[in-house]
């Protein structure tokens, strides 16, 4: 028996580990069985290389809890070390590694997001542990086992053993303030949640399976059970494989498997495979957002060979593109490093471009091969479409290929189709397409009529980024220019160049001005009189372009809108100098009731754009009533 001082130059560093670390104390299973998961994969690396004789047969990694002993055992097939090799690994190795780590970062606790997920390993146990053997035999030949021992000083103990089965057994002795860690259902949730998909099946415990029935076996006979080893996770997930082996169904099991508590299905997948010049494999998939459901939950996961990491990708993925699910896997991902190091990184940054231009891809070949389908999604995708075209301008240069705008008749263009389309009528006098849209149809239903009336096309933009994206595409493409339909009266949407002749002279429109703007309250409506159809409506109220714009902008953020104040509810009152009733306004004598015919059509034009509401209404309706009795 050996015993001997590992070689650190902290008399402890296990106190720091574990305070370090608080929070993330479940990670010891993880490294444990990454461990051994490496240690296997090395061992049939070597068989398959002819290094080793005979056969290897089909390693398994097992987990086993015994409460009363209070100890949890991780137990694999692997290479397994020599007493030179624990020496050589484990006591200078991983001990230097988990000095190094907590050198590194002990200054930086509060920054950590994602540190603490790797760079632990081995030493990680000693959170939990009070003690830790290791019991291991080498594959090489004439090797002799061994067993090691630390309690978390720097002093250890190595002797021969006696065990005969190639591989590594690690035992935890599990401190007092872990015990939980001895619970059968918190080890499943950690193999839930970070073993999943590892390469090397996982036993823990085993589960009765019930056999097939016999042929011609009675309707009610019950089916024989056979014990078997309980694997908790899926060694090949779909991801893992090449595309072209995966039919539909299967991306579509792989999804339930991710997120089992989804019923929705998702509505489309991206394989992500590349090689250079960074490793990354991954399945992306767009999933049918619905407004109730906390979105939060099931998040894009990212994982490091298999091994589950953090379901926090910022920085990685693209913002717009957080909202997806599924999985990204990149060996070439630097974990333990901080948020704002792993945006700066330029492996990260060519990671995340990459990721924005095959979804863009993915996007173009869907639009190319069925529009039809592509049209029907709409909907539920475009909002991140929508996102996407704002914040990556490479994702907005690709966008003209398959971002779509709809009508309100359900329609769909491109963009550069509905500018052909409607270039013939909807060119002002300026020469720019005015392209006109309505963000509801239903409060906006008597402007989206008089605009069709013309002939016109309405959009139905309804996302609430549609302000930020519009002003986008305005700086970005040539003459075009976006109007809301109710943003001034139809004949002013588009102005052409054609006048039409006012009944009323200069002098009378003078007279009629002041007296309407007595009877309104002046600080939010701003009269404006124009000579149009004597059939269109006397009053009628509107909101300019680009002051609800703006205050839209402001409302959703961004834009360089800081700063700007508020920007007050500002509207138009639209007087038609050309209806009858205007006219009857202007030549009423007595002046109550000139008053109480402007208060009336006032609020019926308020009341068309559902701006009437409380004691104004009341009002309304009372004077209604009098007036047909
Ligand atoms: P890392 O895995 O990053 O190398 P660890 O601290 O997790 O760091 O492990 C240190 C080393 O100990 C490993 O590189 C490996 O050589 C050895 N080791 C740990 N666990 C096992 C095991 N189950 N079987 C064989 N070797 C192991
Ligand atoms: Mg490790």
């Amino acid at each position: 028996m050996a015993t001997g001082n590992i070689n650190v130059t902290a008399e402890n560093i296990f106190p720091i580990i574990k305070k370090f670390l608080y929070s993330d104390h479940e990670i010891f299973l993880r490294e444990l069985i990454s461990n051994a998961t490496d240690a296997t994969l090395k061992l049939k690396h070597l068989s398959t290389l002819g290094e080793i004789k005979g056969d290897i047969g089909n390693p398994i990694i097992e987990i086993k809890v015994d409460k009363d002993k209070k100890e949890i055992r991780i137990i694999d097939q692997g290479v397994g070390m020599t007493g030179e090799e624990v020496e050589k690994y484990i006591n200078q190795v991983a001990f230097s590694g988990a000095e190094e780590f907590v050198e590194k970062y002990k200054d930086k606790v509060e920054d950590s997001g994602i540190i603490g997920h790797f760079g632990l390993g081995f030493y990680s146990s000693f959170m939990v542990a009070e003690k830790v053997e290791i019991f291991s035999k080498s594959f090489a030949e004439g090797s002799k086992a061994v067993r090691w021992e630390c309690d978390g000083s720097p002093k250890y103990t190595l002797e021969e053993s006696d065990r005969t089965e190639r591989g590594t057994e690690i035992v935890l002795h599990i401190d007092d303030d872990s015990l939980e860690f001895l619970e059968e259902s918190k080890i499943n949730e950690l193999l839930n949640k970070y073993n999943k998909f590892m390469p090397i099946p996982i036993k823990f415990g085993t589960k009765e399976e019930a056999l097939p029935l016999p042929e011609g076996a009675a309707d009610d006979a019950k089916p024989e059970t056979i014990t078997v080893d309980n694997i908790v996770n899926n060694p090949n997930p779909a991801w893992t494989k090449n595309p072209t082996e995966l039919s539909d169904e299967d991306y579509k099991v792989f999804y339930r498997e991710m997120y089992p508590m989804q019923f929705e299905e998702p509505l489309f997948n991206i394989h992500l495979n590349v090689d250079y010049p960074f490793n990354l494999t991954g399945i992306l998939y767009f999933p049918k957002l619905s407004r109730n459901i906390d979105q939060s939950k099931d998040k894009i996961q990212l994982y490091q060979n298999q091994v589950f990491v953090t379901d926090n990708v910022e920085g990685i993925v693209p913002d717009f593109l957080q909202m997806l699910r599924g999985v990204i896997d990149s060996p070439d991902i630097p974990l333990n490093v901080s948020r704002s190091y792993l945006q700066a990184d330029g492996a990260v940054k060519k990671i995340s471009s990459y990721i924005t231009r095959k979804v863009a891809d993915k996007l173009i070949s869907l639009f190319k091969n069925d529009r039809k389908a592509f049209e029907e999604k709409w909907d539920d995708i475009k909002i991140i479409i929508e996102y996407g075209m704002l914040s990556e301008d490479k994702f907005f240069e690709k966008s003209d290929k398959f971002a779509l705008y709809p009508t309100v008749d359900k329609e769909y263009f491109t963009l550069e189709e509905l500018i052909e389309e409607i270039k013939p009528a909807q060119t002002d006098k300026d020469n720019k397409v005015v392209i006109l849209y309505a963000s509801d149809v239903k409060s906006q239903h008597s402007y989206i009529d008089a605009a069709k009336e013309k002939g016109y096309q309405v959009l139905l933009l309804d996302s609430p980024i549609v302000s930020h994206l519009i002003q986008k595409l305005e700086g970005s493409k040539e003459n075009i220019q976006f109007v809301r339909v109710d943003s001034d009266h139809v004949d002013n949407l588009i102005k052409k160049d054609e006048q039409q002749l006012s009944k009323l002279s200069d002098e009378e429109k003078e007279t009629l001005k002041p007296i309407i703007e007595e009877a309104i309250p002046k600080e939010t409506y701003t009269v404006q009189l124009e000579a149009m159809d004597s059939n269109a409506n006397p009053f009628m109220i509107t909101q300019p372009e680009f002051m609800r714009r703006m205050k839209e902008m402001q409302a959703t953020g961004g834009g360089g809108m800081m700063g700007m104040g508020n920007f007050p509810e500002m509207y138009n009152l639209v007087v038609n100098t050309n209806n009858e009733l205007v006219g009857e306004i202007l030549n009423t004598k007595t002046k109550k009731k000139q008053e109480r015919l402007i208060q009336q059509a006032f609020d019926l034009a308020k009341l068309s754009q559902g701006l009437l509401h409380g004691e104004e209404l009341t009002k309304f309706i009372k004077r209604s009533f009098q007036m047909v009795k």
